[in-house]
This record gives C-alpha cells, sequence and structure tokens, in this order.
C-alpha cells in the first residue's frame, strides 16, 4: 500500500512549474447568497514562485457541505416517500342484513 497523494508535502506548481506549491492558512472568501462569508485559517496551496493559490479540495467540499443547508441549491433532492397512513382495512366488509 503507497500513500496517496500529497498530505501536507509542497509539491510542484501546475502553473510555472517552476516553484513548488505551500500549504498556507489563508483567509477563505465566498458568497452565500447575499452574505459575504469568511473562514480564517483555510488551508490553501500557495506557489512561492507565481504565487497561484490552489484550496484543498478536501477543505472545499467540507466547507460546501457545511454551507450546502443554507445555501438553498437547486440540485436539492426532495424525497417524496409515500406514507401509507393508518392503516385501515379496505376490504369492504359485508354488512350484516
Ligand atoms: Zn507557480
Amino acid at each position: 500500500m503507497s500513500e496517496s497523494t500529497h498530505q501536507n508535502e509542497p509539491f510542484p506548481c501546475r502553473e510555472c512549474q517552476a516553484g513548488m506549491m505551500r500549504l498556507h492558512h489563508v483567509t477563505y472568501f465566498t458568497w452565500l447568497g447575499e452574505e459575504l462569508i469568511t473562514v480564517p485559517n483555510f488551508p490553501a496551496w500557495v506557489c512561492d514562485m507565481c504565487g497561484k493559490r490552489e484550496y484543498d479540495e478536501q477543505a472545499i467540499s467540507w466547507l460546501t457541505m457545511l454551507l450546502s443547508p443554507n445555501a438553498g441549491m437547486p440540485t436539492r433532492r426532495v424525497k417524496q416517500t409515500r406514507q401509507p397512513g393508518p392503516r385501515k382495512s379496505n376490504l369492504s366488509q359485508p354488512s350484516m342484513d
């Protein structure tokens, strides 16, 4: 078993291919509707040569997950389960005559 990808290790920048992307903690800004959300100490990979910034994928997905309940995502699935309701016998009982 080999360790998958880079954890917190610097890795070569894809943009300039000369610098190294290093983990920094920055303040991440995102809009949630009309509200500006700031997330301090957000992990970001910053190239020490060209300054390209890339956010940590896991952190982004974590943040997305965190914000999604309030974000009113259009793709939100509403599960419609039909409740059978209180059980009542549909069998028509023969009327006593
Ligand atoms: Zn770079």
